[in-house]
């Protein structure tokens, strides 16, 4: 395989995922690298169709084989919200810290044992012959207050049950190999290898 196009501006996960997907591609591109690609609106219904809808417009677009990934949070309390609104749950330009209050607001009262949690974050991969997805999951519980100052997102509230500590509380190390988001890298790599 030669090129593959991440499709995302975000440098953080093009670099996430492009020094693991390295060995295996000459060129890896991303949506930077076709402005004129546009808004691409995430409509659908799960977090797959969404991931999907963003990996078909870059190979619609690009011709080129292109990876997507998106991930949620879901707390079981709230019926699995934020669900498809983890980015914009206090709003559509939310920031993490307005995310993380309202989680904490709509968890109020709620004991330790009922604020389990996951996140899933899934990867799709379109080239038009052998397209497919993977998942990648990491199950904790939601904490009363923030702990910790590593990461972004929702990390200083989400505890990991196994490690007894916060995202925000390890070392990005640690973090990239038990996430959600390491573990559906790991399956695609995996996958990835399959096809050569
Ligand atoms: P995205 O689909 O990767 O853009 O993630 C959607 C939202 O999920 C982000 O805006 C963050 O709020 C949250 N999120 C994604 N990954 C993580 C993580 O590893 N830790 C904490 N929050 C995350």
């Amino acid at each position: 395989m030669k090129k593959i196009v991440i499709a995302s501006s975000n440098k953080h996960k093009i670099s996430e995922i492009s020094i693991k997907i390295q060995p295996f591609f000459e060129n890896i591109l991303s949506l930077s690298d076709f402005p004129k690609i546009g808004e691409i609106i995430e409509d659908g219904n799960t977090i797959e169709e969404n991931s999907f809808i963003k990996s078909r417009a870059s190979f619609f677009h690009t011709k080129i084989a292109s990876v997507a990934d998106d991930t949620i949070l879901e707390v079981d309390a709230l019926n699995g919200e934020p669900g498809l609104y983890t980015a914009r749950y206090a709003g559509k330009r939310a920031t993490y810290e307005k995310n993380m209050t309202k989680l904490l607001d709509n968890l109020y009262g709620v004991e330790n044992s009922l604020r389990t949690a996951r996140f899933r974050t899934v990867i799709s991969y379109v080239d038009g012959e052998n397209d497919f997805s993977v998942e990648g999951v990491l199950e904790g519980r939601i904490l009363q207050k923030k702990v910790g100052n590593n990461g972004f997102g929702y990390d200083p509230i989400f505890l990991s049950t196994e490690y007894e500590m916060s995202l925000a509380e390890m070392d990005s190390k640690l973090k990239n190999k038990i996430s959600h988001r390491g573990k559906a890298i790991q399956k695609f790599v995996s996958k990835v290898q399959e096809m050569q």
